[in-house]
Parts: structure tokens; sequence; C-alpha cells
């Protein structure tokens, strides 16, 4: 049978045992509140830094760190975009964040990466149009490439792992 490329959990991104999770950040890659927050305080110091000598990131764009002292040997900090109505390139941008994301698990040879709802939090995406992104985006990816071999969308909440459940069944 053919392994499964895509998995969907419940719970906490920072205690996952994979190759790498992915960091909803910000333009300054210096931490913030939601995953962000919980990512730096798991990881512990060491990641702020490396992140202080990573110069920011720009929108849409992703840049890698070591994971320190989470079980996920590295981290991919995204900076998804912020909610505005759907006027300014949101879907777009988040499309290029999964892209970016992906992209430095391929490089990297990744085989497991996790992913929370970028953007979905403080930055106020419609978490069932992010899903929408987040698994069209992973789908094309990895149909065109061998790594990473497996994607997990982690939800945070039963509503999130809802969305995800009813988009990845269809
Ligand atoms: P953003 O600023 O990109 O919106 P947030 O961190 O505010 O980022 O939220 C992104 C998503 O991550 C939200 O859906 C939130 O519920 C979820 N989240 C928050 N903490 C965690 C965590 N520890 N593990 C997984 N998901 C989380």
């Amino acid at each position: 049978m053919k392994k499964k490329r895509i998995e969907l959990l419940k719970g906490d991104i920072t205690t996952l045992n994979v190759d790498a999770i992915v960091n909803a950040a910000n333009n300054s890659l210096l931490g913030g509140g939601g995953v962000d927050g919980a990512v730096h305080k798991a990881a512990g110091p060491g990641l702020l830094d490396e992140c202080k000598g990573l110069n920011g990131c720009q929108t849409g764009q992703s840049k890698i760190t070591h994971g320190y002292n989470l079980k996920a040997g590295h981290i991919i900090h995204t900076v998804g975009p912020i909610w505005c109505g759907g006027y300014k390139d949101e879907t777009e941008l988040l499309a290029l964040s999964y892209q970016s994301s992906l992209r430095l698990a391929k490089e990297n040879k990744f085989k497991t990466i996790a992913f929370p709802g970028i953007s979905t939090g403080v930055y106020g995406f419609p978490k069932d149009l992010a899903a929408i992104i987040a698994i069209n985006e992973t789908k094309r990816f990895i149909n065109k490439n061998p790594y990473p071999e497996k994607v997990i969308f982690v939800a945070y909440d039963d509503e999130g792992y809802e969305i995800y459940k009813k988009l990845l069944n269809q």
C-alpha cells in the first residue's frame, strides 16, 4: 500500500518528534505570542540568539534554524500575511509561506515536517480558507517532490481539527 503523505493531529506542535516544525513567526523573527511564543519557550534561549543573526524575514518567505531543546531537529520560521479583508494579496502570500517552507524541507531532505495553521491566530486569516490553501499547496508540492515524505497538519483546537478533517476526507 502507498504510504500516506499527509496526516492530521490535534495538539501542541512544540512536542512533536519530527525533522522540522514550522513556526508562524513575525517579520522580526524575534519571537511573539501564540505558537511563536510557545516555540521559543520550548526551544530555549539558543533559538533567539540564532534568530538575531537572521535579519528578519519577509512575509511569505521562510528561514530555518536549529531546534535546540525541541525534539524536532529544526524549526522553519515562516511569516504569514495579516488578514486585511482579502484585499492585500493575503491568499497568494499564505500560499507562498507554505511553498517556501516546503522548499526548505526539500532542500534539507527532511522526511517529516509539521505545520500549524499559519496566520489563523492573531493574524486573523479565516481558518477554512487558510486550511484549503495549506492542503492545496502541500498536495501540489509533494506530488512533484520526494521530500518531505510526510507533512503533518497540527490543529490546536477542535474547530481547526474538524476543518482539516473535512477537507482531507474530500
Ligand atoms: P499568526 O500570528 O500567524 O496568526 P498564531 O500563533 O497567533 O499565529 O496562531 C497560528 C495558529 O497556531 C492558530 O490557529 C493557533 O490556534 C495555533 N497555535 C497556537 N499555539 C499552538 C501550538 N503550541 N501548537 C500548535 N498550534 C498552535
